[in-house]
């Protein structure tokens, strides 16, 4: 029965009058609009007079930090939206253009000429040449969003060496990066036909247990400077917070993300049986102890309570269902004939590059259940550090990390549940709240 109707579903996406080109198109249009409306319900809930009744009771954000965080929040949206409406025209010049097609044909002459490569070296020219380009067109925005919108509201500290060094070892990164990867994903997708799914997940899986050794020992040192933390009140105090818990505490880091941003942040990363602990400087420096050791119990919740492994569960799960949609495009004639190609002619990075755009409300669906179970970590997360006794440090850190950060403290609801994988602010402390309330009164019923 499951059977017949996936193969239905299959007859469907790969029937040869389908006009995969219109669709991608409309697909595009459909997109644009959609998110469009959704940045201007949230652009009107950035309009308010007043914070939501949650902030005023804490008494810790002024009217002045509120306007501020408003119009930061403001100026992010009107940025994000003329971001969004160059890569539609770029996307719709791409297909109109067949542009796939012509970089697709010179891939295979140059991997042919240059590197006596097949398909797969041609898939990789393919994706250096598109990167190249997305690059080109990326860096004045880049550019303006570090030196003139955050600039505006006091979080750059980069110099214009700094960002252009920032850039280059970037580049170089892609350039090492790139190659293996998708040979091995390309690789993989040709060896095992119809299992690929099951193997790429598979890949995934490994690839993001690699990360969690390589990206604290060998990337991030490339772009920041990671020190110890000095002995002292605060690492004493984490300490003891570790060993409560049983928390396999390595190292504890601070990194000097003040050098480029004054954003502030903490996070754990390392292996399951040695995890690193990483402060920002600027954290440091705005909150007291005893709420960055809030801010810490937090994380250790994630921890505790196995939210690590269910995350990148559910992600690999997420991974999964698209490379099963990419599947339907993989041998699918009259998608690539309506992209341009000529008969025959399907290379696979094409479909890799383009599939979510013929699949946008499917993908869509999977990103907002993906931030319903990151959302509902958090909260989980958050109960974890009450029960330890730091709800009334974790509101004030949580409040002082949304000051330093001028993230929104209110949002409209239908963007927050599209955009959002944190809960926002007032939503956080109600729930905090709720929780200290049942913890008492457990409490008083003990006694
Ligand atoms: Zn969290």
């Amino acid at each position: 029965m499951l059977g017949s109707l996936v193969d239905n579903v299959v007859d469907m996406f790969q029937a040869s009058n389908v006009d995969w080109k219109k669709i991608i198109i409309v697909g595009a249009i459909f997109d644009f609009g959609f998110k469009t409306v959704l940045d201007v319900l949230q652009y009107r809930s950035q309009c308010r007079a007043s914070p939501p009744a949650e902030i005023t009771k804490t008494g810790l954000i002024d009217q002045t930090t509120f306007i501020k965080s408003q119009n930061y929040s403001k100026s992010k949206l009107r940025f994000g939206m003329f971001e969004r409406t160059i890569s539609l025209f770029q996307n719709i010049a791409f297909l109109k253009y067949n542009l796939l097609p012509k970089i697709w044909e010179y891939s295979k002459v140059t991997a042919a000429t240059y590197f006596h490569g097949g398909d797969i070296v041609a898939g990789i020219v393919t994706m250096l040449i598109i990167g190249a380009g997305s690059t080109v067109v990326g860096l004045p925005l880049d550019w303006y969003h570090t030196f003139v919108m955050e600039k505006k509201f006091g979080f750059n500290k980069q110099t214009f060496k700094l960002w252009v060094v920032d850039n280059i070892k970037s580049w170089v990164l892609a350039l090492i990066l790139t190659p293996p990867l998708l040979a091995a994903i390309l690789m993989i997708i040709n060896y095992f036909g119809k299992m690929f799914v099951f193997y790429l997940v598979l890949f995934m899986l490994v690839l993001n247990v690699l990360a969690m050794i390589i990206y604290p020992t060998i990337i991030a040192p490339i772009f920041n400077k990671y020190e110890p933390l000095e002995d002292g009140e605060l690492k004493t105090a984490i300490e003891n917070l570790a060993a409560s818990q049983s928390f396999p505490l390595g190292r504890i880091y601070v990194v000097d993300g003040s050098t480029r941003s004054t954003h502030s942040n903490a996070y754990f990363i390392g292996l399951p049986w040695y995890k690193q602990i990483v402060l920002y400087d600027t954290l440091i420096s705005e909150n007291t102890s005893d709420e960055i050791v809030a801010v810490l119990s937090h994380e250790l919740g994630h921890w505790k309570r196995n939210h690590i492994p269910f995350l990148l569960a559910s992600g690999l799960l997420n991974a999964g269902l698209n490379f099963a949609f990419l599947g339907l495009f993989l041998d699918n004639a009259s998608f690539f004939s309506s992209l341009g190609f000529n008969a025959g002619d399907m290379p696979t990075v094409v479909a890799l590059l383009v599939f979510s755009d013929a699949l946008g409300p499917l993908t869509a669906i999977l990103q907002l259940v993906q931030n319903l179970i990151v959302r509902s970590c958090e909260y989980d997360a958050d109960r974890f550090s009450v029960r330890l006794g730091y709800g009334e440090n974790l509101k004030t850190a949580l409040v002082n990390l949304n000051k330093s950060n001028l993230s929104s403290v209110d949002a409209d609801r239908l963007y927050s549940t599209f955009y959002h994988s944190h809960p926002i602010l007032p939503e956080r402390l109600r729930a905090i709240n709720e929780e200290m309330d049942v913890k008492k009164s457990a409490e008083k019923k003990r006694q």
